[in-house]
C-alpha cells in the first residue's frame, strides 16, 4: 500500500480542495510546488460550501511533521457537510509505503502500539526520492525523545537509523550540504520522506 502525502491545492474525490500547508516543508516533483499538509489542516468544500479540515483514515505511521500533527496522506477524509465524508487523493513523488502486514499491524491496533513495541531490534529508515545517486550525502534525524542522531545516506539514496526502541517517532530529518551547513529541514527538500522504515 502506497500513500500519497497530500499539499495545498489537493482534491477530494467531490471537488472540495485543501486550503492550508506547512511553511516548512513542500515538494515540487513533479511540480509546480506545494506546501505539504498535516491531519486537521484547512480545506474548503464547494458542494456544502463549508471550510472543513482533513480527517485521518487508514494506515500511518507515528512520525510527525514538524508542527507536532501527523501527515495529511492520500485516502484521508475532508471533514465538512457532506455524508460520507469525500476522500482525498494526489499524485506526487512524496509518499508513505506500507506492507500487508504493516497495514493490518497499524489499522488492527488503533494505534502504533503494534506497531511499536514488538520489535526484537529496531530501527528507521527513511529513502531520499531525488533522481540521481545521492549516497555518500550526511543527514541528522531529529527524535521526539530529544535524541538526535546522524547518519549517511546509502546506496539506492536510503538511510538507517538504529535506536534503542521505537517509542519515539523520529520528528523531522535534516540533510547537510557539503559546507557542513543544513540544507533543508523539515523533512526536506522536495523529496525525502518516503518514510519506509520502522522495524524489521
Ligand atoms: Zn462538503
Amino acid at each position: 500500500m502506497i500513500r500519497t502525502f497530500l499539499g495545498v491545492g489537493d482534491k477530494a474525490t467531490n471537488g472540495a480542495y485543501i486550503t492550508q500547508g506547512l511553511d516548512s516543508v513542500s515538494c515540487s516533483n513533479p511540480p509546480p510546488r506545494v506546501q505539504i499538509s498535516t491531519i486537521g489542516m484547512t480545506t474548503y468544500c464547494p458542494v456544502c460550501k463549508q471550510d472543513g479540515h482533513i480527517g485521518p483514515r487508514g494506515p500511518r505511521r507515528p512520525g510527525m511533521a514538524p508542527n507536532g500533527k501527523q501527515w495529511a496522506l492520500s485516502g484521508d477524509i475532508n471533514l465538512c457537510g457532506c455524508n460520507p465524508p469525500p476522500t482525498f487523493h494526489a499524485e506526487r513523488n512524496m509518499t508513505m509505503t506500507f506492507t500487508s502486514d504493516e497495514v493490518a499491524a497499524l489499522m488492527g491496533g488503533g494505534s502504533s502500539a503494534a506497531f511499536t513495541t514488538s520489535a526484537a531490534s529496531h530501527w528507521i529508515s527513511f529513502a531520499l526520492k531525488a533522481r540521481g545517486d545521492c549516497s555518500g550525502l550526511r543527514c541528522v534525524a531529529y527524535f521526539k525523545d530529544g535524541s538526535v542522531q546522524q547518519g549517511v545516506l546509502g546506496t539506492n539514496n536510503l538511510v538507517r537509523f538504529e535506536r534503542s526502541d521505537n517509542n519515539s517517532a523520529c520528528s523531522h530529518v535534516e540533510f547537510m550540504l557539503d559546507d557542513g551547513n543544513a540544507a533543508v529541514s523539515g523533512s526536506v527538500t522536495d523529496s525525502l520522506l518516503a518514510a519506509i522504515g520502522g522495524r524489521i
